[in-house]
């Protein structure tokens, strides 16, 4: 595993700025925790937690990361696993059940799918492609963008580039979603 995190710390040199090209930038702010437990050192983390709040800044999403034992009950926390068989959510890099509203599970050791130095762009991706699962709510892809089922060469090419981006139609439904979210949360308090 230390390889790996070295390797993701590396990498992250290669990052290119952001070109959101696929959704215009909103006014109104909102924030969502998302907490962080990955084992190991957490520095190669954080470059990939600056790309995935990149993507969401442009549809008025900021994301607060938080890592430690105590992870508030609103917030989305992703695992990293290291040790998942291929035959688990076979050629997936992570797993998110958008009706438990909360977790998600991203499978590190399948980012080798990409070369080394691309592999810090693709987690990135991969925190917020899941997220995009739990906040939408429901299970679906779309045939382009970050929440295409299946990346390919022209994609992870486009996340090495640029950054990969919501379609409209994703936004919306992360809008909605988050909006939900803030409302179940007002009516609990
Ligand atoms: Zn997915």
């Amino acid at each position: 595993m230390r390889i790996l995190v070295s390797a993701l710390f590396l990498s992250c040199l290669t990052t290119n700025p952001v070109q959101a090209a696929e959704v215009r930038w909103v006014e109104r702010q909102t924030t969502i925790a998302v907490c962080i437990a990955a084992a190991g050192p957490a520095h190669f983390l954080q470059v990939a937690e600056q790309i995935a709040s990149l993507i969401y800044a442009p549809i008025g999403i900021g994301i607060e990361w938080l890592y430690g034992r105590s992870c508030p009950a609103a917030a989305i926390e992703i695992t990293l696993t290291f040790d998942r068989p291929d035959t688990f959510h076979p050629r997936s890099l992570g797993f998110a059940n958008p009706n438990d509203g909360r977790n998600i599970e991203v499978f590190a050791n399948r980012l080798n799918v990409v070369s080394e130095s691309r592999r810090i762009d693709l987690l990135g991706h991969v925190f917020a492609h899941e997220i995009g699962h739990i906040l939408q709510g429901m299970a679906r892809h779309s045939a382009t963008g970050l929440m295409k089922a299946q990346w390919d060469e022209p994609d992870y090419r486009a996340m090495e580039q640029h950054l990969l981006m919501f379609t409209v139609a994703d936004a919306g439904l992360i809008r909605d979603g988050v909006a939900r979210r803030e409302a179940l949360r007002n009516a609990g308090r």
